[in-house]
């Protein structure tokens, strides 16, 4: 923090807000950025998606709060993750927020940017490397490529999609990418096939990427739901549907076999 940005309140000076994309959980990407913030903070604020495990290095002098931690049944909620950013800040510390991925990818970024904001506080965003390019990376997966796709849609499964936006993803043909999206599949499946994407159109979830059990499931969109029900999928995962998931190449067992399989594909340049 500058001291042009630094505002007293009372006695005590305000201090500042960062908020950090940790990436997608591997030390190695984090950005030069996050490790410099978080080397200078004073409090950490991280949740179940930040790259947890090295905080302790990272971070050695700040304060390490884990709003993801379940209180009784229930995380920090995140009117109480705002008050608790606002609350440090104004008690002059250097707080960082750190969150998995991008800040301002499904992280509810925004929302922590506005209530500093409202606090008067100065706050900057770090970007960070999102699950949502990364994941499909790390089993091999490329979201682009030169004669099968131009474009990518990030979707969030928080919610089903409605009719309308399946229609619209049906019809734009690009890769389609969706955050948690575990619990939605049924609806999202179903909902593309009802519009008319082909049965036959390649599927992969990556669970758990960049960690020891990343696992990589590979079907296609008619019978995504009883693989995905065999294996036992669990959140948090990247789902992909398109025919990208053709070009996985390396990562892991899943993904080779699927080369194997789409041995008859060929790539158009
Ligand atoms: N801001 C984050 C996304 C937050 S939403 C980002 O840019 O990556 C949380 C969702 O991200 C999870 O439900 C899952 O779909 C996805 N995700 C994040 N990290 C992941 C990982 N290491 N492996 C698989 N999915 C991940």
């Amino acid at each position: 923090m500058t001291a042009q940005n630094s505002r007293t309140t009372g006695s005590v000076s305000t201090g500042s807000v960062t908020l950090v994309g940790g990436g997608p959980g591997a030390a190695g990407l984090l950005t030069v950025a996050a490790v410099t913030a978080i080397a200078q903070a004073d409090v950490v604020l991280f949740d179940r998606l930040a790259p947890n495990d090295e905080l302790a290095l990272l971070a050695p002098h700040a304060v390490l709060i884990d709003v993801g931690k379940r209180a009784g049944s229930h995380p920090v909620s995140q009117t109480g993750i705002e008050e608790l950013i606002v609350e440090h800040a104004l008690a002059g510390k250097r707080v960082v927020r750190l969150k998995g991925g991008d800040p301002y990818v499904f992280g509810r970024g925004s929302e922590e940017v506005l209530a500093c904001h409202r606090n008067g506080i100065p706050v900057t965003v770090i970007s960070g490397v999102t699950s949502a390019i990364a994941v499909p990376a790390a089993a091999g997966i490329p979201l682009t490529h030169r004669g099968i796709s131009h474009a990518f849609t990030v979707i969030s499964g928080h919610a089903p999609l409605t009719d309308n936006e399946l229609e619209g993803l049906t019809l734009l043909g690009s890769t389609i990418v969706v955050l948690m999206g575990v619990g939605t599949l049924p609806t999202l499946s179903q909902g593309l096939l009802r519009h008319g994407m082909p049965v036959g159109m390649p599927v992969a979830i990556i669970e758990r990427g960049f960690s020891a059990t990343q696992r990589t499931t590979v079907s296609t969109l008619g019978t995504v739901l009883a693989d995905a029900a065999a294996a036992g999928v669990r959140s948090p995962a990247v789902l992909v549907v398109g025919e990208v998931v053709r070009l996985a190449f390396s990562g892991d067992a899943a993904a080779n076999d699927l080369v194997a399989r789409a041995a008859e594909f060929s790539v158009t340049d």
